[in-house]
């Protein structure tokens, strides 16, 4: 057979896009009558469909030689094959691997085969959902594991996508956990750690190993150690289903954390079976290169590897109506790429959220300008990104355990860029940062966040950095840090259990440790019940006033305004609202002209006020003051 590409070819991917491109759907369509197999690759000698009767099948049941046109092959196999599995047999170059579809849209155990399925066979009843739009979202990061692991909570199951789906669930004080008390909390958005297929965890075990899933290996199905039956198919999609079905019943969206940058195993990855080195980055030298630290990089830029992505969100959105997702190393996908998303989605849902991590995990051949990273915000309206600057300048840098930020023992040091990040990383004449430093003009660009999966949780970071601190202590600088991510401009984040002062011991990656270590322990809910209901309060009042959510740097300039005072101390005015803010360890009277009602102070926080006060307010060593005007204005002293 005489081969498409010449050798001197082969390498050269721009060439390839001009000349094989295609814009149809690719995977296994599925038809009562037949099913039509497409898969592209301009490199193959031959391709060879294999059908097998499970996932399992020692042997295919039958085969079939695909025929190619420029590069895209295709067969058709009469009859219904609903939950029939499938892989490719791909030559090239004389060698014969067989292969997983890049675009199985299921699969059976450990993601080695695809599934074909009737779509009406995997679906369930449709529940009708509001679409939270951006300015209003409050964003909870959870691990489908971690959420039902310990056994505080008394779940049914556990670390399966189903124990989602159940009320009635309590820990051992008998206080609301699980899926109620997610809507108890009031978050808009469960953002969900990878739950795509993927690689390092052993599906077939009965007690299969721990991992966060940022070790991808197939795209368009969910993880099957997270399904009832890893070996079922239909299984992992209609418990994922059921998932998005019952958050959205509680009017929670769903976010899923994807993983684009990078697979797990390169060589051994459908992408270098069907077509070698076309999905990967490499450098000058040939060799693979590691922008994402993980040995190789998604080349996020080439035509069909463009269109991989794209397909595979509106999959998600079109199938299990997810409501959006973040980009784990969102740098190493390129801008064009990403604003292709965009569009297609937003044809979609208008309000779908997405955001991700504007940066890279080490050296990149995509040039920086090409690059979706925090300095290219402004090329990016439809992406919001994690503020770093927002996370290290609250708590101190996540590099250093022992290092402090404003509000756990260096103040005045960073006083000016807790006014910059507070207003979402917009100009304005109140702080020092010029309007050029300034990367966007819209605070609904910026992620406003202490805690996730990576890095000591919050509460670790407290114990740590402040030694001589007593638990309480660390619990009001806990609370004054809720204060701070869900007062400020842009959008808040927490990770599940920040809000009852979740430990991992100190641990600072723990993807693949233990549940012990990582597994949500709900009994500290009820041991922290003050601190998780300040968190509660300050959620319903971001939720009532929309004074704490401005869509604009305009209208920031004009609503917004701050008062220094000093040692770090300083209030913010937001129309009515008077945030009196004392990271400091004394007290501090705060003069006022005026009446004003309490909504928030160093212990609690709420969406109705708890107080009256006239003249002055004391704030308390680490904490804040949320007032609301009656009449007259403050006072700065
Ligand atoms: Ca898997």
């Amino acid at each position: 057979m005489t081969k498409l590409i010449n050798v001197d070819k082969i390498r050269n991917f721009t060439y390839i896009d001009k000349q094989y491109a295609v814009d149809k759907p690719l995977g296994a369509i599925w038809s009562k009558e037949r099913t039509l197999f497409r898969v592209w690759s301009p490199v193959a000698d031959y391709i060879t469909l294999n059908l097998y009767a499970d996932c399992t099948a020692e042997k295919p049941y039958l085969t079939e030689k695909m025929s190619s046109e420029n590069g895209l092959w295709e067969c058709a196999v009469m009859g219904n094959l609903s939950g029939m599995y499938y892989t490719y047999s791909v030559s090239i170059d004389g060698t014969e691997k067989e292969t997983i579809d890049i675009y199985a849209k299921s699969g059976g155990v450990n993601g080695q085969r695809g599934m074909i399925y009737n779509p009406s066979l995997a679906e369930i009843p449709f529940v009708p959902f509001k679409a939270v739009p951006k300015d209003e979202a409050i964003i909870c990061e959870v691990h489908i594991r971690d959420f039902s692991a310990d056994d505080s909570g008394n779940f049914s199951v556990r670390g399966k996508f189903s124990a989602f789906t159940e009320s009635g669930v309590k820990n051992r004080f008998g206080d609301a956990v699980g899926l109620d008390y997610l809507e108890e909390l009031g978050i808009t958005h469960v953002h969900l750690l990878p739950i795509a297929d993927y690689a390092s965890v052993d599906e077939s075990t009965e007690n299969p190993d721990y991992n966060w899933g940022y070790d991808p290996q197939n795209y368009f199905f969910p993880e099957g150690a997270y399904s009832s039956d890893p070996y079922d198919g239909f299984a992992r999609i209609i418990e994922f289903k059921s998932l998005v079905n019952a958050l959205h019943k509680r009017n929670i969206g769903v976010v899923m954390d994807v993983v684009f940058n990078h697979v797990y195993d390169v060589e051994k990855s459908s992408f270098n079976t069907i077509f070698p080195d076309y999905y990967f980055r490499h450098d000058n030298s040939g060799s693979l290169s590691n922008g994402s630290g993980c040995g190789n990089e998604f080349a996020s830029e080439r035509l069909m590897a463009r269109k991989f992505i794209a397909d595979c969100l509106c999959h998600w959105v079109d199938e299990y109506h997810v409501d959006g997702f973040r980009f784990d190393l969102m740098g190493l996908t390129d801008i064009e790429t990403l604003e292709y998303c965009a569009k297609r989605l937003k044809a979609i849902n208008p309000d779908i959220l997405l955001y991700g991590e504007g940066w890279t995990g080490g050296a990149s051949p995509l040039p920086e300008s090409r690059r979706g990273v925090i300095s290219n915000i402004e090329r990016l309206s439809d992406f919001s990104m994690f503020s770093d600057e927002f996370r290290d300048c609250v708590k101190g840098a996540v590099f250093s355990d022992e290092d402090c930020g404003y509000i756990n023992g260096k103040p005045s040091e960073n006083a000016e860029l807790m006014k910059c990040v507070l207003v979402g990383g917009v100009y304005h004449p109140d702080n020092q940062r010029e309007n050029e430093y300034c990367l966007s003009d819209n605070p609904l660009q910026r992620i406003n966040y202490v805690e996730c999966h990576d890095n000591l949780t919050f509460a670790d970071k407290l114990e740590i950095s402040m030694p001589n601190a007593s638990h309480e202590e660390c619990a009001a600088v806990n609370r004054m840090g809720a204060a701070l991510i869900l007062l400020a401009q842009g959008i808040p984040f927490i990770a599940l259990g920040q809000e009852f002062m979740r430990s991992k011991d100190g641990n600072h990656n723990s993807y693949n440790s233990p549940d012990s270590v990582n597994s949500i322990k709900w009994d500290m809910l009820s041991e922290n019940k003050d601190t998780a209901d300040y968190y509660k309060g300050l959620i319903a009042i971001r939720k009532r006033f929309g004074e704490f959510r401005l869509s604009s740097g305009e209208e920031i300039r004009q609503k917004l305004s701050f008062a220094d005072i000093e040692g770090g101390v300083f209030c913010m005015k937001t129309g009515d609202f008077l945030l009196a803010v004392n990271p400091t360890e004394n007290d501090v009277m705060f003069a006022l002209d005026g009446e004003y009602s309490v909504y928030a102070n160093h212990e609690k926080a709420a969406s109705e006020p708890f107080a009256y006060i006239a003249d002055s307010v004391l704030a308390k060593p680490h904490s804040v003051v949320l007032l609301r005007e009656h009449e007259g204005n403050v006072i700065f002293e």
